[in-house]
């Protein structure tokens, strides 16, 4: 019989998201941090540990995995931790979030060990702007990324930008251009205040960026076609690709949060915005077995926010940064 998970306000989990390692290879100003202490190795949960997690949560209802991090592209191994993954009964929908600057090289490796589509962060077509934005100058190598992951067949290839006003708003309309012959959805989400960079000013709002698209090209909602979590979806009339909009903050959507997270060094995370977290490793590397984990698994549930109160409370929201948590 397939089950279904529920925390106490009754949403159905069915989503879990995973940190498999804290390292980044860029350094992006909304995200990491100026003093960055990386978790020590051996405190990072090993592939085969998570694996075990995994198993146990499919068993009890999640259907949908992403791996993230830090840069999942760096770990070494991933492709062959994605077959494993990928070939588990239960797992209807399984992607990776990743900044594309090694995805040239891994694209097709991960499309043969079962990856079907991938989603890539890029918040502008500018290299030199993408230099101040990330502190590298890999513009180039994350486009022919792209470019290799769709020549390998991951589809849809999703391209999230964080959109920032003085940084990229101008761009907002050459992003959806590439909707129009290209089968891409891009996907603009609001600047999020996890850690001491944030600053109001720079935050545009989806609304903002809807008004700024439609003033050049009408928007028809559509249910899309991609599973496409809390984005509200669009397309331009006649357009290949589709454009999502994602408000965790002007509008945001824990009503209905299907998901919770694993950190890169063994927590579970119910909620990203509070800082709650609940020790998995430990009680692993004790020994702990199947029922061990589903009793953590519950007990992350049962903590699991009725929303998060980033309206409300003045910035900033997490301890631990994004490249952490696994955004
Ligand atoms: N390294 C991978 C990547 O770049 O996609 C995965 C980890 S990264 C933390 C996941 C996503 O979080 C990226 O799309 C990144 O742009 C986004 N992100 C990080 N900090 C953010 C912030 N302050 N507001 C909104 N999105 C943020």
């Amino acid at each position: 019989m397939t089950k279904i998970l529920k925390d106490t306000y009754g949403r159905t989990i069915d989503y879990l998201r995973i940190s498999i390692t804290d390292h980044c290879n860029l350094r992006c100003i909304y995200c990491v941090t100026d003093n960055i202490s990386w978790v020590p190795h051996e405190e990072i949960l090993r592939f085969e540990e998570i694996a075990k997690i995994v198993r146990v949560l499919v068993e009890e209802g999640i259907r949908k995995i992403r791996i993230t991090g830090g840069e999942p592209l760096l770990r070494k191994g991933l492709p062959d931790f994605i077959s494993q993954i990928s070939g588990l009964k239960g797992v209807e929908d399984l992607s990776v979030t990743t900044n594309g600057v090694l995805l040239h090289r891994l694209a097709r490796d991960l499309k043969q060990a079962g990856l079907k589509r991938i989603n890539v962060s890029l918040d502008t077509f500018k290299p030199e702007r993408y230099k101040t934005i990330t502190g590298r100058d890999f513009f180039h190598q994350v486009w022919k990324g792209i470019q290799t992951a769709r020549e390998v067949g991951l589809s849809p290839v999703k391209i999230n930008i964080v959109a920032m006003k003085g940084y990229n708003e101008d761009e907002i309309l050459d992003f959806v251009r590439l909707t129009l012959e290209d089968p891409y959805v891009v996907r603009f989400i609001e600047y999020m205040p996890v850690n001491e960079k944030w600053n109001d000013n720079d935050f545009l709002s989806v609304q903002k960026i809807k008004e700024v698209i439609e003033s050049v090209y009408p928007l028809v909602p559509i249910d899309g076609t991609h599973n496409n979590g809390p984005a509200r979806v669009f397309q331009v009339p006649g357009a290949r690709g589709e454009i999502g909009l994602i408000s965790p903050l002007s509008n945001h959507f824990c009503g209905t949060c299907n998901r919770i997270r694993l950190t890169a060094d063994g927590h579970f995370r119910p909620c990203l915005f509070s800082d709650t977290e609940i020790d998995i490793k430990t009680p692993l590397r004790n020994g702990g077995d199947e029922t061990v984990i589903k009793n953590l698994l519950f007990e992350t549930l049962r903590l699991k926010p009725k929303q998060h109160h980033l309206q409300t409370i003045s910035a900033p929201k997490c301890h631990r940064g994004m490249w952490s948590i696994g955004g």
